[in-house]
């Protein structure tokens, strides 16, 4: 990053950095956590079900990469070690032991909610200090939003 894009960031770097990282877990967390849901998934609804894990692993693999983008930008280092990824999140992982349909929604309904909380912070945080970070961040909220809405709704589905 050059001098006058650092000089205009108002917010501190390595807060925000170190912010950033902690995303990063919960979308690695994330990420697999719908990759695996959707490998061990059955029970009712299961294909379509299925199909909309893989497609929110997808999508949270992408936001994974616009952070660690974001960080390497900032000058930080996006997380390179595996066990951080547990110990930085806020959001923890839930493993889908149970491949019940019905429990996978339920498991990454609650992750979705801890990822809107997330973001919101990240928005606040930067919201007129960091507008390059701000857009990311709104982007990916408008995401989880998106995600919450879609599980919730098949959840409401399965239970008619
Ligand atoms: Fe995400
Ligand atoms: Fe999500
Ligand atoms: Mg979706």
């Amino acid at each position: 990053m050059g001098k006058k894009a650092a000089e205009i960031i108002g917010v501190g770097a390595k807060e925000l950095i170190a912010e950033l990282n902690k995303a990063l877990c919960d979308e690695w967390l994330a990420y697999y956590q719908y990759w695996a849901g959707a490998k061990v998934i059955r029970g009712k609804m299961s294909p379509a079900i299925k199909a909309e894990l893989e497609e929110h692993a997808n999508d949270e693999l992408k936001h994974a990469n616009m952070l660690s983008e974001r960080i390497i930008t900032l000058g930080g280092t996006p997380v390179v070690k595996f066990e951080e990824l547990l110990k930085l999140s806020s959001c923890g992982y839930d493993a889908p032991e149970n491949p019940d349909s019905l429990a996978l929604l339920e498991q990454n309904i609650k992750g979705e909610r801890c990822a809107i909380d997330v973001y919101k912070k990240i928005v606040d945080m930067v919201r007129g200090k960091d507008d390059i970070t701000y857009k990311m961040a709104v982007s990916i909220l408008e995401d989880e939003i998106e995600h919450e809405e879609d599980l919730q709704s098949m959840q409401e589905d399965l239970s008619k």
